[in-house]
């Protein structure tokens, strides 16, 4: 009954294929031999998230065991969500179509700071309390994981508790633990209390945090000696043994990223200093050439894509990258699949192997310089140049590409007008480049110039600097907009507003969650989204909390600061980060360390230190 009423309601909705479930290689399982239910959240549409690979290989790891049934969950488009809530029927899993609120475990992941009012919008389309404290044990534990659980404060009223690091190992280590309690039929804190002792566990309840008098930490400490101070990091030690799924969902339209990925390594020691990535999810770790081949082989034979992507932070520095492109080439050419290198570092080798995957189809290149001019290319540690950049362009142009992509960054810490005009020229330089190479060309060259504006985020150097103001971000983006009018360039650049709101919630603390509900109960969700995104919403719900956001944004922290991150531990240490910094504001470069010298960022001690072989 319940679900012929599921039926009904996706008859009025725009895409109902994005509820439907039952795509090949979905999971279906007798729920007579399960134990334990966990449904894995991802905060927008079925299209984005079901091209995110850590959901993918967490919902076949669970489910290759017989007595666990994990299922998936998207947020509703808008259309969606009225027709739930005008029919009161509670929002429901793709698999089994079963209310949210009856599993044991709903997992977010949380990717973005502008999913978190997309977080509450979907505990409430599934009738469940928003407020941990509010939960008892008739509902589902709430599970934060991803980038964004790094600094999870801002979160800390909404969610049980978070996974801080890969989730591969520890999420079993959760499920055992659930099971053993649920026999037990003990109380709800209780569990909690015990997965609080679970290496990469966070429970925001079992700290409490005190402030000083203007506004900043005074201290995160735990409510109980049992409880530990720092929350470490998990990380999988060894890639090739580690769980990788050999078969994916295919979904029955298109998302965004739609072809099998293949994951080579994790982790990036390049350095960027506004890169959060680069830092949370180091150290390195490799698959090897014979595992990748296997998987990637399995994946074409149980998925029929037609495509394979080999996804990493960076792709050029795989060490094994051009055996890798040949001995999957080989196996791919005889089954008419393509590969495809995305996060390439530009320079004569990718292009070289980039030319190989395309043959045919030439799509268009992407360049990051990030900054205009040596001197804050430097400043960030980007160690390209204007000539790598220059050379790569011109034997990109030599060898048929015509359409290319230049990512910048604003609002970089120390940028001038000087920088802005160095993005300028670099991309009139590429014009006249493009003249004179490509003379008996008739094509026209097609030059997107991308600008986004910095962010700073928690556990990087640049975790101590303010963001620019709104207005000013504006300014310099007309200014781009101004010196980029040409008839080949398109220029395009990211809202300042969405910018601010990431950067105060990416270094808030848990007094920011009244904030997020506030702008919830005024109607903010998808506001990553330019058509949904409410700014005035936001600006009256801190109004309506008595907080100033610029305290978050706009504030330079001293190094005594306390942050409302800092009980918890990537690996990479505070020192490390101050010592980069300071080196920031010289101009001073800090090489790779996998090509020289360790550079101690302290990762190396993690998990008993296992780590880089320095
Ligand atoms: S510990 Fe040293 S070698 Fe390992 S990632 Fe950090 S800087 Fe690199």
């Amino acid at each position: 009954m319940y679900k012929d009423r599921i039926e009904k309601i996706l008859e009025n909705v725009e895409k109902p294929v994005r509820y439907l479930g039952n795509e090949w290689n979905s999971v279906h399982k007798d729920l007579d031999k399960i134990e334990v239910r966990f449904v894995f959240a991802f905060p927008d549409v079925y299209e984005i998230g079901m091209s995110h690979l850590g959901i993918k290989i967490l919902y076949h790891l669970l489910n290759e065991k017989d007595d666990i049934f994990a299922e998936r969950v998207f947020a509703p488009w808008v259309d969606m969500e009225r027709e739930l809530r005008e029919s009161g029927i509670p929002l429901f899993s793709l698999e089994t179509r079963e209310p949210l609120k009856n599993f044991d475990f709903i997992g977010f992941t949380l990717q973005y700071e502008l999913s978190y009012t997309n977080v509450l919008n979907m505990l409430d389309l599934a009738q469940i309390p928003l407020l941990s404290a509010e939960r008892d044990e008739n509902h589902p534990f709430i599970i934060g994981g991803g980038p964004c659980a790094f600094n999870p404060e801002p979160l800390a009223d909404f969610f049980d508790f978070f996974v801080i690091g890969e989730g591969e190992e520890v999420i079993l280590e959760i499920l055992d633990l659930y099971k053993t309690w649920k026999k037990g039929k003990g109380d709800r804190r209780q569990f909690l209390r015990q997965a609080a002792g679970i290496r990469g566990i966070y429970v925001p309840h079992l700290y409490e945090v005190l402030y000083n008098e203007d506004g900043t930490v005074r201290q995160v400490k735990p409510v109980s000696s049992d409880i530990p101070w720092k929350i470490e990091k998990r990380i999988i030690e060894d890639l090739d043994k580690v769980y990788y799924p050999k078969k994916l969902i295919v979904p029955f339209m298109n998302i965004i990223h739609d072809r099998a990925m293949l994951e080579i390594f994790r982790g990036c020691t390049r350095g960027c200093r506004f890169c959060q990535a680069g830092m949370i999810y180091r150290p390195v770790r490799e698959r090897s050439v014979e595992v990748l081949k296997r998987l990637g082989n399995e994946l074409v034979d149980n998925t029929g894509y037609e495509e394979v992507s080999l996804a990493s932070l960076s792709t050029s520095d795989y060490p094994y990258l051009e055996e890798l492109t040949q001995a999957l080439l080989d196996d791919f050419r005889k089954r008419g699949v393509s590969l495809s290198l995305p996060s390439l570092r530009i320079d004569s080798f990718s292009l070289k192997l980039a030319q190989q995957v395309q043959e045919v189809r030439k799509s268009g290149l992407t360049f990051a310089p990030e900054a205009g001019t040596q001197r804050l290319r430097d400043v960030i540690n980007k160690g390209v140049t204007e000539r790598d950049l220059l050379e790569s362009a011109a034997d990109a142009f030599k060898l048929g590409w015509h359409n290319i992509k230049l990512y910048f960054m604003i609002g970089l810490p120390t940028e001038t007008y000087d920088d802005l005009d160095g993005i300028i020229e670099i991309a009139f330089k590429l014009i006249d480049l493009y003249k004179d190479i490509s003379r008996a060309d008739r094509r026209k060259l097609r030059l997107t110039v991308s600008v986004s504006s910095f962010v700073p985020k928690p556990f990087t150097p640049f975790q101590w600097e303010p963001q620019f103001t709104i207005d000013e971000l504006k300014k310099r983006q007309e200014y781009l907009k101004k010196g980029l009018k040409h008839r080949a360039v398109s220029f395009s650049w990211h809202e300042s507003e969405l910018s601010f709101l990431e950067a105060v919630f990416a270094r808030g603390d848990r007094r920011l969650s009244k904030v997020v509900y506030k702008a919830w109960l005024k109607g903010c969700k998808f506001d990553s989204w330019s058509e949904h995104f409410k700014f005035f919403h936001w600006m009256e719900a801190f109004k309506d909390c008595g907080i100033r956001p610029e305290f978050y944004a706009y504030r330079i922290r001293g190094y005594d600061e306390v942050f409302p991150w800092d009980h918890i531990y990537p690996g990479i240490s505070k020192e490390f980060l101050i010592r980069e910094h300071k080196k920031a504001l010289k101009g001073n470069l800090t090489p790779d360390c996998r090509i020289g010298h360790c550079t101690g960022c302290g990762v190396n001690k993690l998990q008993g230190g296992k780590y880089c072989a320095d």
